[in-house]
């Protein structure tokens, strides 16, 4: 008899060649690794056992923290129950009840929710539900989208257009036509009278902009944006793919702002990082748009094939309880005055030139070193986690700092501590 194959018993893989790691510089990483083999709550562990505190909630996503109870039982016993059900044609019962406890969370007539699998598919699902809206409608001349400078969208070909990070656009192509972007809120007349608003469909902004360093909209931004798009007809979307499920204290950024978009855009924190899951909550009007002609006839074309999978939707519905078991988004609320006096402690500091913070979330911009754009910040991520046992992310020369809702104020001490030794050895 062929013997079986050994199996591989290590838990550190020898061989980094073929993975080929997103938004990364492989073969910096490649050099000199930083794995991560285990979490639970507040903290990592390296594969030789080290405990690496976690300052960004993954990625804006672990917000009930990581490997809690709750979720992983959901997410075993649905594996055990039901792995997969055709997402057209059919459904399950979580992917109701999740919907209409995500509507249940959000303002407004935002009632009904289009499930996908990561924010750059929601954010596409919302340009394409837009379009489709007005076309539904009769007013198929609204084809132009508009986002903003500096704006992150995920990666998607639609969420690129909008997007305004030049690195993550100037490789592919000519993206998406007829897609304009918004320096300020009242540009948007201009944009408006220079492309008349009977050719506009949409306007895409994120209530805070997190991926290019914590940029929280200038006060009155939001409700100049909503003005403007109601005297026009123009559908207004908030990208809340960070800012949903508690980050700045709310359930939505909408909330905090005191303003209702037309579509919410969210992922991550829906199943706090657990099982990919993306989607877009659309207000009432808009879905009733669409449910008209035959009853026998799909009313959009559009979706995918893990469209509320069953182990996303047990994650989330989780999530959900613990959220407000637990009662995280007020806690984050709460902790938002000593969260933004720990983050101040660091002006001063060498190279330090601005600090920003809104929620549970800090932005610090460090000066860039001649000639190297980005490389202070990430060689601060680097240090932070080899040297401080913390993960920091770092987006371009900015420190974003973005922790779990549940870190306890002796780890928001801890993580800034531990900053400012990292701040101090990139002088
Ligand atoms: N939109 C916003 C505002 C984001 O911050 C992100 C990711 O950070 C995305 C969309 C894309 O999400 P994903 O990476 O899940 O596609």
């Amino acid at each position: 008899m062929p013997s079986a194959p050994a199996q591989r018993a290590t838990a550190v893989p020898n061989d980094l060649e073929a993975y080929w790691i997103p938004f990364t510089p492989n073969r910096a990483f490649k050099a000199a690794p930083r794995l991560i083999a285990r979490a639970k709550d507040m903290h990592y562990y390296t594969p030789d056992g080290r405990a690496v505190l976690d300052g960004t909630a993954g990625m804006w996503c672990t917000n009930a923290g990581h490997n809690r109870d709750p979720i992983v039982a959901a997410i075993q016993a649905e594996a055990a129950e039901l792995d997969y059900a055709p997402a057209f044609q059919f459904a399950h019962p979580k992917a109701f009840e999740l919907a209409s406890r995500v509507a249940a969370l959000a303002p407004g007539d935002l009632d009904h929710v289009f499930f996908c699998n990561s924010g750059s598919e929601a954010v596409d699902t919302a340009l394409k539900i837009a379009l489709a809206y007005h076309n539904v409608r009769g007013e198929g001349a609204r084809t132009r989208l508009i986002g903003r400078e500096r704006g992150y969208h995920g990666v998607g070909f639609g969420g690129i257009s909008v997007g305004g990070m030049v690195n993550n656009r100037k490789l592919f192509g000519a993206l998406l036509a007829g897609v304009d972007h918004l320096p300020v809120a009242d540009e948007l007349e201009r944009i408006v009278t220079l492309h008349d608003a009977s050719t506009i469909a949409a306007v895409i902004v994120e209530p805070m902009a997190g991926s290019t360093g914590v940029l929280p909209a200038p006060k009155g931004y939001l409700p100049r944006l909503r003005a403007i798009c109601d005297k026009h007809g123009i559908l207004l979307v908030f990208d809340e793919v960070i800012t949903g499920f508690g980050r700045l204290g709310h359930a939505f950024a909408a909330e905090r702002y005191g303003v209702v978009p037309d579509m919410i855009t969210f992922a991550k924190g829906i199943t706090s990082g657990s099982v990919p899951m993306g989607g877009v909550i659309v207000r009432k009007g808009i879905y009733d748009a669409f449910m008209r002609g035959p009853m026998h006839v799909v009313e959009l074309f559009h979706g995918y094939t893990y469209s509320a999978h069953p182990l996303a939707c047990a994650a989330g519905l989780a999530t959900l309880d613990l959220y407000r078991d637990e009662r995280l988004f007020e806690r984050a609320h709460k902790l938002e005055p000593r969260w933004a006096e720990a983050a101040m402690s660091l002006k001063g500091l060498p190279n330090v030139l601005d600090i920003r913070c809104v929620g549970l979330t800090a932005g610090i911009d460090l000066a860039s070193r001649p000639g190297e754009v980005g490389k202070r910040a990430y060689d601060a991520m680097d240090k932070a986690f080899r040297e401080q046992d913390l993960v920091i992310r770092a987006a371009g020369e900015t420190i974003v700092l973005t922790p779990p809702l549940i870190v306890s104020e002796g780890e928001i001490e801890e993580m800034f501590a531990k900053a400012a030794r990292v701040i101090k050895a990139v002088a």
